[in-house]
């Protein structure tokens, strides 16, 4: 049946050239033994859906991503506001219950980042120092937030990326030899990611765009704020 057939390897019909192999920047000794996107977030108006910046056309949800390591259970931007909604998401993604959570990160002070916040009763609740004072000055929720360091649990490396707030800022680990960066609104979708274009509602949008080249340089995977994880190399 083959006799006569040419194999090619290569859509062009040519002898493909060996690729180099692909560099990835992640390190394999990393204390992050598994990290899960809890809920894949949505923007309440995605441009390149079509939809105006001008109105909301649905509820936003942020994306929620937990990060596991030794005795650690870190949730970045816990998105539901409704208690058994956040459970069951939890179970379903990750197997675990609110109060296996051992701690809460935020990336930036929008609400849509902590609607969940309140019901992990075991978590700490991290944020960089700057943010964590606008969130305890605003005194809009029950408890206070901890200052984060630098880096968390030996393991966790917090990075500024401003650009949609001022005091923006994001979570890049290892774990299986990628860099994986939660960026929060750092990156609000792919689509935003491709053309380093700040949301809407970004304060300082070249800044944006500035922080997003960096991310390109720093991560192999980016976790966006309002999408599901991309390879950062694959669309840049
Ligand atoms: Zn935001």
């Amino acid at each position: 049946m083959l006799a006569g057939m040419t194999v090619t390897t290569s859509c062009r019909g040519g002898q493909a050239p060996a690729a180099p192999p692909h560099k990835w920047k992640g390190r394999k000794d990393s204390k992050v033994k598994r990290w899960d996107v809890i809920t894949i977030g949505n923007l309440s108006r995605n441009r390149y859906w079509g939809e105006s910046d001008a109105k909301a056309v649905r509820a936003a949800i942020c994306t929620c991503t937990l990060i596991t390591g030794d005795g650690f259970r870190l949730l970045v931007d816990p998105s539901l506001a409704d208690a058994a909604e956040m459970a069951g998401e939890l179970d379903r993604r990750a197997g675990i219950k609110p109060r296996d959570v051992t701690g809460i990160f935020l990336t930036h002070e929008h609400g849509d980042h902590f609607a969940g916040v309140a019901h992990f009763p075991n978590a700490r609740w991290l944020a960089a120092p700057a943010v964590a004072e606008i969130l305890n000055r605003s005194a809009r929720l029950p408890r206070r937030f901890e200052n984060a360091t630098d880096r968390l649990f030996d393991a966790i490396d917090m990075i500024a990326t401003p650009g949609h707030t001022n005091t923006h800022h994001s979570l890049r680990f290892d774990c299986d030899g990628l860099s994986v960066v939660a960026a929060g609104d750092a990156v609000a979708t792919r689509d935003f990611f491709r053309e380093r274009r700040g949301y809407f509602n970004a304060v300082n949008v070249e800044l944006s765009a500035r922080t997003m080249d960096t991310l390109a340089t720093t991560a192999d995977i980016i976790v966006p704020g309002h999408d599901n994880y991309f390879l950062a190399d694959g669309i840049v």
